[in-house]
């Protein structure tokens, strides 16, 4: 006997002297860490750790004499097994109160088996969980197997108190008792909300973890993770897994300074990805999606994991990451975020809130600036429910001085106890250098990078909120959802004095947040004819781009039947009351131009931003709204649709769109394509060429369709006698005979006909050159900066700059897109 107790003694002492090891390798050797097989006679170790029978963590217990349950059953097997075959049961509410030796996060993991033991049937207990006055848990018939819970919580007193409270005429019951430091890194204060609010105060918040898994790789154990964490493989979430396929490469992966550590995400994780199996499709214009369960009502964090050991060199796979309807990041280049380190460790967090379904979807998909070899890769996922804090059964009683470490109280000796402060005093060595490096990780930002086509991407550091949804700031909302007291507020109360414009869904209001943003409010009237479909596309399309030249959606509101839009608001409207509007002033050729083009790029990005093209229907001069620098946004997208697959030519609909912009092609045919758009854009142009209604009942029969009249004197050669006398001899002759061919060839009879967007902003881009070059330098209409990038030692010459613009101006518009490089813009129009 004496030689078995010995044996099992000096394995402990192994066992401990492993795990010390192994945190020390790697780098984190927590502060605090209570492992407790409940009702267990005999300390149980499994690979490295040592959980203690339940008698030597009775110190701990308020009510230590519960009964001690054991069954001879077999159990599921997993790491695990040894402690699902024991448990205490409490009869009365028990709180375990362990010593904290550092305050900050820490992570409980209850282990629940129900079984039958003595008249207890523990797959019918309830109970509650709670700690530090947080309800952890609520077990209402929640077990029918075997089942760890993961939390994790911010412990801010000198003790942990972890209440069990039993139901009236109920027990409860627990399996084992997990309590262990986080690193403090793990989960940081700030966090993106989707669309692109900020949330702070997580670090504050008890976060439950929900799902971690481990895309295209297999199940990651306890043991093979150091903190202990269980990834589950992702095949059962993919919704079709033929669309994916999976790779890994874990000695690809690297830790970059800065970027996700060991204890972010293991290797096993960050070695072994799911991409997009590009076999399925030559377009390769898909998304991978996987779906998981969620609680509606609730938020969640949820954590990207990514590594591109995929890619054979830098700046290769750019790619999009969603979430249900909502645009995470467009266009994610792991280069760059890595600083140029291929196969480094890099993730990503956004919370979202849940509303109106109790799935999730989280999809990656190709970028659309590659042309061939698209991809997307995702290596890991987390998501985690962040608890509405809740009052516990308890609060934690502070000032508890247990201050007995398990760790020194199991008889591993002097030894034991040397090693870990050694370890401890090293990982605190190593924490510090790590958490400087993180430190400069959070001053850095992705770059907000303005692409050829005009793309940004968001930052990724930002805030997060209690979630307490009583004021106006936008830091205190999740998702786009605002309260209706906080659009009252913002608008005073729907003050006639704020209405800056009405149209057909209703009256717009000038608003202000609390935190001083200017905000646009569009209120749906009830008698409106754009109704709530309208509404619910304004808020699908918007929330999926993010383009300079697309407005932006802040929120909505839809509490009480409301159907309330806040938008980014634009300074100087709409561009047809800059054109023709009152006491506006006018806008120069070079502004126009530039107006145009701006436009035209939010244009060409709905037609090819995305897998499919988005037909936008209602393109004119009242939705294309400008900022304070002039910059044009296209608008309203409540009419916008997707436009024909890629083996269709069309999509049949019923015709709509904005008297005078309309399309004759769709109008007889009822076929929408992209060039109807185009067909409306090209009134635009005339429009803005002549600053007048595009329909004026009031003038001669001739002259009363703007588009019709127009092409008569474009056709003759004569624009420059119906132009805008405001620009009468301020227009370069070849820049508006450019402008002219455009607009004629967007308003050609038949779709086929008429260029595409990037064909349009080509020849805008050209028409622009034309102007600026023949601008005296100094002059208020000259561009500080050439548009077209020439050898720097040859001068720019007027003459040969020309011949350039008119040259390049010939080529072929088939390729149109590859000569977009020749030309640059001055500030990302
Ligand atoms: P319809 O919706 O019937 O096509 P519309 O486009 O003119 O007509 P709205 O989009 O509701 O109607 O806009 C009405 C007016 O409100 C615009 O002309 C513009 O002056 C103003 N407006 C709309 N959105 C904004 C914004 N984000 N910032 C500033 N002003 C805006």
């Amino acid at each position: 006997m004496k030689d078995m107790a010995a044996t099992r003694l000096f394995l402990q002492a192994l066992a401990i002297f492993m795990a010390c090891l192994v945190r020390f390798l790697h780098g984190y050797s927590p502060p605090d860490s209570y492992l407790i097989d409940c009702g267990s006679r005999t300390n149980t170790t499994i690979g490295n750790r040592l959980f203690l029978a339940d008698q030597s963590a009775s110190n701990f217990l308020s009510t230590p004499t519960n009964v001690i349950a054991e069954t001879f059953d077999s159990v599921p097997p997993s790491d695990y097994s040894q402690l699902y075959q024991t448990a205490r049961i409490f009869t009365g509410t028990t709180k375990y109160t362990l010593p904290v030796s550092r305050a900050g996060r820490h992570w409980i993991r209850l282990y629940f088996n129900p079984f039958r033991y003595d008249g207890f049937d523990m797959s019918t207990m309830s109970f509650v969980v709670s700690a530090q006055g947080s309800v952890l848990m609520e077990s209402s018939s929640l077990f029918t197997s075997a089942a760890v819970k993961e939390f994790s919580i911010n412990v801010t007193a000198s003790a942990l108190v972890i209440t069990i409270a039993p139901s009236t005429g109920s027990s409860a019951f627990l399996n084992a008792l997990e309590v262990i430091s986080m690193p403090d890194d793990i989960i940081v204060d700030e966090v993106r909300t989707l669309p692109s609010r900020k949330f702070e105060g997580l670090s504050g918040q008890v976060l439950q973890t929900v799902w971690r898994v481990n895309m295209g790789g297999p199940l990651v154990t306890p043991l093979n993770d150091t903190l202990f964490r269980t990834w589950v493989p992702d095949g059962p979430f993919l919704t079709k897994s033929n669309l994916a396929s999976n790779f890994s490469n874990i000695r690809a992966v690297k830790y970059a300074p800065g970027m996700a550590t060991r204890d972010i995400a293991p290797d096993s994780v960050y070695g072994t990805v799911m991409k997009m199996n590009t076999q399925m499709n030559l377009e390769s214009n898909f998304n991978v999606t996987w779906e998981f369960a969620v609680d509606v009502g609730s938020r969640y964090l949820v954590r990207f994991h990514f590594c591109d050991f995929v890619s054979t060199n830098l700046n290769l796979l750019y790619f999009n990451v969603y979430i249900d309807s909502w645009s995470v990041i467009t266009d994610l280049d792991l280069s760059l975020v890595s600083s140029n380190t291929l196969a480094a460790a890099y993730y990503l967090d956004v919370v979202i809130p849940v509303s109106g379904n109790n799935k999730t979807q989280i999809k990656i998909g190709p970028s659309n600036l590659v042309a061939t070899e698209k991809n997307a890769i995702l290596n890991g996922l987390e998501i985690m429910k962040i608890s509405d804090g809740t009052d516990g059964v308890a609060l934690p009683r502070s000032g508890s001085k247990k201050s007995v470490l398990l760790i020194a109280s199991l008889g591993g000796g002097v030894f034991i106890v040397g090693l870990v402060l050694i370890a401890g005093f090293m990982a605190l060595l190593y924490r510090r250098k790590r958490r400087k490096a993180k430190e400069d990780q959070s001053k850095w930002q992705i770059p907000s990078m303005m692409t050829d086509k005009g793309m940004t991407t968001q930052s990724m550091t930002s805030k997060y909120s209690n979630g307490t949804r009583v004021t106006a700031s936008p830091g205190h909302y999740f998702g786009l959802q605002f309260p209706f007291t906080a659009i009252q507020e913002a608008t005073k109360n729907f003050n006639e004095s704020e209405v800056i414009g009405v149209g057909g869904f209703g009256k717009v209001y000038k608003g202000s947040l609390n935190d001083g943003t200017k905000v646009a409010i569009k209120r749906g009237n009830s008698k409106s004819q754009q109704g709530l479909a309208e509404f619910q596309t304004e808020i699908e399309m918007l929330s999926q781009f993010r383009h300079r030249h697309l407005v932006s959606l802040i929120g909505y509101c839809n509490d009480s039947n409301e159907m309330i839009l806040v938008y980014e608001y634009m300074e100087n409207g709409a561009l047809r009351n800059c054109l023709y509007g009152h006491g506006k002033p006018s806008l120069g050729w070079k502004e126009r131009l530039e107006i145009c083009i701006g436009a035209a790029r939010g244009l060409h990005y709905l037609h090819t931003g995305h897998s499919k093209a988005i037909i936008h229907r209602d393109v004119k001069s009242a939705n294309i709204l400008l900022d304070e620098k002039l910059v044009a946004k296209v608008a309203d997208f409540g009419l916008s649709r997707a436009g024909p697959d890629l083996d269709q030519t069309h999509v049949s609909t019923a015709v709509k769109g904005s008297f005078g912009y309309l399309d004759p092609e769709y109008f007889r045919r009822q076929q929408l394509t992209q060039k109807s758009d185009v067909y409306s854009f090209g009134v635009v142009l005339f429009e803005v060429l002549c600053a007048r209604p595009v329909v004026d009942p009031s003038l001669p029969r001739e002259k009363v369709n703007l588009a019709e009249w127009a092409l008569v004197w474009q056709k003759k050669g004569q624009l420059s006698q119906i132009i805008d006398p405001a620009l009468a001899g301020k227009i370069n002759a070849d820049s508006l005979q450019k402008f002219g061919e455009t607009a004629e060839k967007c308003l050609a009879d038949y779709g086929v006909d008429r260029p595409s967007m990037a064909d349009v902003l080509w020849n805008l881009e050209c028409a622009l050159q034309l102007h600026e070059v023949s601008v005296p330098p100094g002059d208020p209409e000259q561009s500080s900066t050439p548009h077209i990038v020439t050898d720097k030692s040859t001068p720019l010459n007027s003459v040969s700059h020309v011949d350039n613009i008119l040259a390049a101006a010939q080529f072929d518009t088939s390729s149109v897109d590859e000569v977009f490089s020749q030309l640059v813009t001055s500030e990302g129009r």
